[in-house]
């Protein structure tokens, strides 16, 4: 008895040490200088969580089948992760994490599901008796309840977000009729299942509301669309974590309801920091959509757009004295990072200033461009955020929009009727002479034409962004 007391004492310190080490995680990876500290510390904290959860359960003395489970799909999760971390591409992260929030969701059904089979559905049972005699099944049952909900909207929505992401369905928002009445009645019904459950828990209401919930989630992601995405993905990791919380108030673990309600809280302040950044609804992007109505089919006539050639573009290049490079996804892509960052050394030694303008969605991911550019040694003074430079590209000789499209689209301005109206963009247009890097006429991520590439002072160089950037290195 001692011993146990001993090591579940042991456990619940290590359990606070762990939580405390999530913390400064957070702490750490919120400033780029920091961040590689904070990721240390957020590994250290899984380890110290994985060895005070095994240390536990070997104390228990669980069967020797549970324990070989749990120490095995530590072992093959570890693995895979492994793996996974070593060779994603940067341009495939979203995808990745999307799908590691889907397993967090489909841990947080089985949690409820076994934390029924346990209890409500054995009441012979000894915990379902303990339960009782505290008066606390009403309780366990709407945790069930809960658990399951969300897990199963996070899973579902991460998984339609991921094939979004990925490109394997249209990231084109889903509009089906009354959708904003098919979202407020799932959420009522999901109330008064919730009520009738934890009066009367049968097997059957837990089948339906796991239905239900699937069937939300895959209706709110696929209903976002375009411009929307990225905060659907930060939106879908405050979730994980909600459902992370509810999974520790069944298992009676307060690290994971501490790190649950931290990282459900952290992703839906990010949520609402990128939904300012791009003037959007915070509720109506939670809410599947709220309000967004499709827009008329785009059947307009641009006119016609001009070509340009490297040499061309060294042309332009040799008689600037000031440059814009605003990148998008489409350098991730090429991979054309270090052949901008030679490039701007070259113009930047014959003095010319050379600045970039980065998108705070830009890429698949927050950050992504900065991170790009970081890995190419282009110089921090130089990588200017979207509200900084915006008021200089009237002053600018050449812009060169490497592999961006909708970041740069003016129809958010100036097309109240556009899918993406009301986001605030780079102002590219307004430069003396725009060049767009990318390989075919093709729309950007929210499926929009760019009115962008027909105007008089724009020019497209056609191909894969690194290649033509290259030649341009050497037409100079
Ligand atoms: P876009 O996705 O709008 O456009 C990328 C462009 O790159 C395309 O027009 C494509 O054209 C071009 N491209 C692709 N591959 C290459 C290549 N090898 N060489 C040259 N060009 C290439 O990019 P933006 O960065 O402007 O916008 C990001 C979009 O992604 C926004 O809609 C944003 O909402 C969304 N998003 C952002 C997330 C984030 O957190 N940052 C997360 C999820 C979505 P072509 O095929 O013709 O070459």
């Amino acid at each position: 008895m001692n011993d146990i007391l001993t090591i579940e004492s042991a456990a619940k310190a290590a359990y606070l040490v762990a939580a405390l080490l999530f913390i400064l995680a957070l702490a750490g990876l919120s400033r780029h200088e920091t961040a590689k500290v904070g990721n240390t510390f957020g590994i250290a904290g899984m380890f110290v969580a994985l060895a005070a959860t095994i240390a536990l359960a070997v104390d228990a003395k669980i069967e020797p089948l549970g324990l070989g489970l749990l120490i095995g799909a530590t072992a093959i999760g570890a693995a895979i992760g492994l793996w996974r971390a070593r060779v994603v591409e940067m341009t495939g992260m979203p995808e990745l994490i999307a799908l590691l929030h889907s397993f967090v969701g489909l841990a947080a059904v089985l949690v409820g599901w076994n934390g029924y089979l346990h209890v409500e559905g054995n009441p012979e049972g000894r915990e379902a008796e303990l339960l009782a005699g505290q008066d606390l099944l009403g309780i366990h049952s709407a945790e069930v309840f809960l658990g399951v909900f969300i897990g199963a909207v996070t899973f579902i929505g991460s998984i339609v977000a991921f094939l979004k992401l990925s490109a394997r369905i249209k990231s084109r928002p889903l509009m089906l009729p009354g959708k904003n009445l098919l979202n407020i009645g799932a959420l009522v019904a999901f109330a008064v299942l919730t009520v009738w459950f934890v009066i009367d828990p049968r097997l059957w209401l837990l089948i339906v509301v796991t239905a239900l919930a699937l069937a939300l989630g895959w209706h709110l992601v696929a209903s976002i669309g375009g411009g929307d995405m990225p905060v659907v993905v930060s939106m879908l990791n405050s979730y994980s974590g909600w459902a992370a919380a509810a999974s520790g108030f069944l298992l009676e673990n307060d690290l994971l309801i501490i790190t649950g309600a931290l990282v459900g809280s952290s992703g839906a302040y990010l949520s609402y920091i990128m939904c300012r950044a791009m003037n959007r609804s915070f509720i109506s992007v939670i809410a599947g959509g709220f309000g967004i109505e499709a827009g008329p089919a785009d059947d307009r006539d641009y006119g016609e757009y001009r070509e340009i050639t490297a040499e061309g573009v060294a042309k332009l290049l040799a008689s600037a004295d000031s440059v814009i490079i605003t990148p998008g996804y489409g350098m991730a892509v090429a991979q054309a990072q270090y052949g901008v960052a030679e490039l701007t050394r070259k113009l930047r030694e014959r003095g010319v200033n050379v600045r970039f303008g980065i998108h705070p969605v830009a890429g698949r991911l927050p950050g992504h461009m900065n991170v790009l550019l970081a890995e190419a040694k282009v110089p921090y003074d130089i990588v200017l955020e979207m509200d900084e430079i915006n008021d200089d590209f009237d002053d600018t000789a050449v812009v060169l929009v490497i592999g961006a499209n909708d970041t740069v689209n003016p129809a958010a301005e100036e097309d109240p009727s556009s899918p993406i109206a009301g986001m605030p963009v780079l102002t590219v247009w307004k430069a003396d002479n725009v060049v767009v890097f990318k390989r075919s006429m093709a729309a950007g991520y929210a499926g929009v034409q760019n009115p962008l590439f027909f105007r008089e002072n724009s020019a497209m160089l056609f191909g894969d962004a690194k290649d033509r950037v290259q030649d341009i290195l050497q037409a100079i």
